[in-house]
């Protein structure tokens, strides 16, 4: 059995990332208007072993040669859905020295035992979207069992009992968070919550919805100098930071859109490959304008410019 892991794929934040995929494509508990990957398809609070746990140390162990800079709990869906957390944690510790880091929605940090569950991962990334309840609702969708005053309060617990680094990451729409009023909210949450740094991100894949539309990258500069604590943009507008990892499917890409037009399913059915790899090379191709993208009814579909 294999599939959990993806990898290690670039990432500015953790150079070389080995994803681990905890969850089934799109289970998460929140349909943000700008996933990359879609609509939500199964929209859950439930937490359990969604797969197996055995099955994922081992492809791990098989990986672990590409010598990754961090093994990332993150994926198609939210990770800290998968129980228990801390038994992968440990499982991962048994296998290799290598740091692991959490990419979670946060919606869950409100339930004390994912707290203790993720307090040994070395670095926890939570996002925060919205700094109110109805800016919440527009940009996350969450499920009805999530509420924006419990994930706050769990963002702020948790801080004063986890010891490893944490970053905060804001996404931020043009329209929806961009407002005084709600960057205002916005640095309230954060003032509360005391992370080690802010990481402010925005679209540069296709959105869900249409409506979700990037903020320029001067712009987001300019609100990061509005945080006390410290602030970077980390959207990856820019394709300069390539690396050699991601190479092989990038050509691999190229080659299949410049026999016919894809849509990103037709990428990862076509090439067997991970829905993350895939996004990521298309992402690095539409930067440097080798392929392009055009709206059939509601498909986006990918084409080669030459
Ligand atoms: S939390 Fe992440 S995976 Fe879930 S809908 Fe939002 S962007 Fe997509």
């Amino acid at each position: 059995m294999s599939g959990y892991l993806f990898g290690p794929v670039p990432s500015r934040r953790l150079g070389r990332s080995l994803g681990v995929d905890l969850v089934p494509f799109k289970t998460c508990s929140f349909d943000c208007i700008y996933c990359q990957l879609g609509q939500t398809t199964c929209k859950t609070v439930e937490r359990k072993e969604w797969v197996p746990i055995d099955s994922v140390l081992q492809e791990l162990e098989q990986k672990l040669d590409s010598r990754p800079d961090y093994i990332t709990l993150s994926g198609s869906g939210e990770p800290t859905l998968f129980k228990p957390i801390d038994k992968l944690i440990d499982g991962i510790r048994a296998l290799t020295d290598v740091p692991i880091a959490v990419l979670t929605n946060g919606s869950l940090l409100g339930d004390e035992d994912v707290r203790a569950e993720l307090c040994g991962a070395d670095l926890v990334i939570p996002s925060l979207d919205a700094g109110n309840e109805a800016a919440f609702q527009s940009v996350n969708r969450p499920h009805e069992g999530v509420s924006f005053s419990d994930m706050l309060a769990g963002l702020r617990t948790f801080r004063r009992h986890y010891f490893g680094a944490y970053w905060l990451e804001v996404f931020l729409l043009q329209g929806y968070t961009t407002s005084e009023a709600e960057l205002a909210d916005i640095r309230r949450c954060v003032d509360l919550i005391q992370p080690d740094r802010v990481q402010l991100n925005t679209v540069t894949r296709p959105p869900t919805e249409s409506d979700a539309v990037a903020v320029p990258f001067s712009r987001l500069e300019e609100i990061a100098a509005t945080f006390t604590t410290p602030a970077e943009v980390i959207a990856e507008f820019h394709s300069d930071h390539a690396l050699e990892a991601g190479k092989v499917s990038r050509e691999e890409v190229l080659e299949l859109l410049r026999r016919r037009p894809c849509s990103i399913d037709d990428i990862v059915a076509g090439l067997g490959r991970h829905r993350n790899e895939v996004l990521k090379s298309v992402e690095h191709l539409a930067v440097e304008r080798l392929v392009e993208g055009a709206q059939v009814g509601d498909k986006l579909y990918y084409r080669a410019t030459q």
